[in-house]
């Protein structure tokens, strides 16, 4: 901790104001307001300019699983910077790091998803997919078989082609997407299901949905289908039991690959490296992942394909056309060696097994908190968790957008100590993994009395 007590933190803010374009931001207040400065950081906590400390309940951006500050982190990666801290590896150079991790990742991926390609992110990872999706029909000579299958409110990046498979509607606004490569169907969210439908009939529908758009667009035309395990931004939105099951087996039957985007849900969250075989049951045709992979120390991504994928792109092309998709920090050796540290740490401390444990009981005491008027529905499982507020429990009926309820939650949150991420009428949490019982504790108590404060300022201002 702390070489930050000479820097003018006044300063700092001026210049972000004025300079910085931040991602996702709302320039209304951003303008007016500026930032908070995070300055400093220590396991789950993060300290503000001011030198105020929180416990952070979303884990930067549902990604530092180990926590903040490991000092074994930041030896691992100075020790690649001064063995090299950079080569291509294009065409036939790599190292070490590179080489490890890939290995590494084949043993944990499930199935024979064994190849891995990096970028330096989740949208990336992404894109990656739909390049690799692409050039693999083209070898094969199915040269029509190009749409992707998404659905509405799953969150998949922020590049052009991640946005345009991401199906939040809101992020869309005043964005151009892709249209004619990219088509949704919609949400698998029990909580907003019509109130005389059972679950599996729920279900049910969602499963033709899927097999009916395949028909519609034509089997020879779809590509892949993307899902995310739990949908993340979109609301932590856990589909019903068998869905992603269901899907698999839709998509086998037309041939359409599956790609399970784990950017949130690899790396222990769930209480897994992966999610998709151990909590959901499926081994997809490819894994993207992000995130938790190297617990945001240093930006990577991976695009993990099967044995069947890889053997068809890897079959040279007859007019001696190279697979001609890379960027030149792929496979960045200490983004790479701070991956396999990651790995190593989670491991050795057993994290997965601390989420089965201390998760399920942070799901427990978040669920707890349905008994307040305002909160519709909480959801989620382990650390990934999702609390819906709502005007009327009966009716599920919205409170005002204008009243800003998630926002207003997370403010009395900041005020106690505590970052919770604000998502329209939500709140999202997805903390480090290493949160204890006493941190829990603190957590969902802090959280029941900034519901109960918002919900008397709701009261005050008219909106409830
Ligand atoms: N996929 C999912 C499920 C995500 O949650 C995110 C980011 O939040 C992404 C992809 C995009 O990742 P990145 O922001 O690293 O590009």
């Amino acid at each position: 901790m702390s070489n930050t007590k000479n820097i003018n933190m006044k300063q700092v803010w001026q210049q972000d104001k004025d300079h910085y374009v931040h991602p996702w931001t709302d320039f209304s207040t951003f303008k007016e307001q500026g930032s908070m400065i995070l300055a400093d950081s220590d396991n789950v906590h993060v300290v503000d300019g001011e030198g105020k400390r929180y416990l952070d309940g979303i884990g930067g951006l549902w990604c530092v699983n180990i926590g903040y500050a490991r000092e074994e982190m930041a030896q691992a990666i100075a020790d690649q910077i001064m063995n090299i801290p950079y080569y291509s590896s294009f065409g036939h150079h790599t190292t070490v790091p590179a080489a490890q991790l890939s290995a590494k990742l084949a043993e944990l991926a499930p199935g024979n998803l064994n190849h891995v390609f990096y970028g330096c992110g989740g949208s990336v990872a992404n894109d990656t997919a739909v390049r690799i999706i692409h050039f693999y029909f083209n070898q094969l000579g199915k040269r029509s078989k190009k749409k992707i299958i998404s659905r509405i409110d799953g969150y998949h990046g922020s590049t052009y082609m991640a946005m345009s498979i991401t199906g939040v509607k809101f992020d869309h606004i005043g964005f151009d997407i892709e249209e004619e490569l990219v088509h949704h169907i919609s949400c698998p969210n029990p909580y907003r299901r019509p109130n005389d439908q059972s679950i599996e009939a729920f279900c049910d529908e969602k499963i033709q949905e899927l097999e009916d758009k395949i028909l519609e667009l034509g089997p020879d035309n779809v590509a892949a289908f993307f899902a995310e395990p739990i949908m993340g931004a979109g609301g932590v939105i856990v589909p019903p039991k068998g869905y992603h099951r269901r899907s698999l087996d839709v998509c086998r039957k037309y041939g359409v690959l599956y790609v399970s985007d784990e950017v949130v849900t690899a790396f222990g969250r769930l209480g897994h490296m992966f999610a998709s075989d151990d909590e959901f049951d499926i081994v997809p045709d490819m894994i993207t992942c992000a995130k938790g992979l190297t617990s945001g120390y240093l930006p990577l991504g991976a695009t993990i394909m099967s044995d069947d994928i890889y053997d068809v792109i890897s079959v040279p092309q007859e007019d001696g056309a190279l697979f001609t998709h890379g960027y030149t920090y792929s496979g960045h050796p200490v983004s790479c060696a701070a991956a396999i540290k990651n790995i190593e740490i989670m491991e050795r401390e057993q994290l997965c097994e601390h989420v089965m444990d201390m998760g399920a009981y942070f799901e427990e005491q978040v669920k707890s908190l349905g008994d307040l008027p305002i909160v519709g529905d909480v959801r989620g499982r382990k650390f990934m968790m999702c609390i819906e507020n709502v005007a009327n429990k009966e009716t599920k009926e919205l409170i005002n957008p204008d009243a800003a309820v998630g926002n207003r939650i997370a403010d009395h949150c900041q005020a106690r100590g505590l970052i919770v991420r604000p998502l329209a009428h939500m709140n999202v949490l997805s903390p480090p993994l290493t949160l204890t019982k006493e941190n829990v504790d603190f957590l969902v108590s802090t959280l029941r009395e900034s519901i109960e404060a918002t919900t008397q300022d709701l009261k005050r201002d008219g909106f409830l």
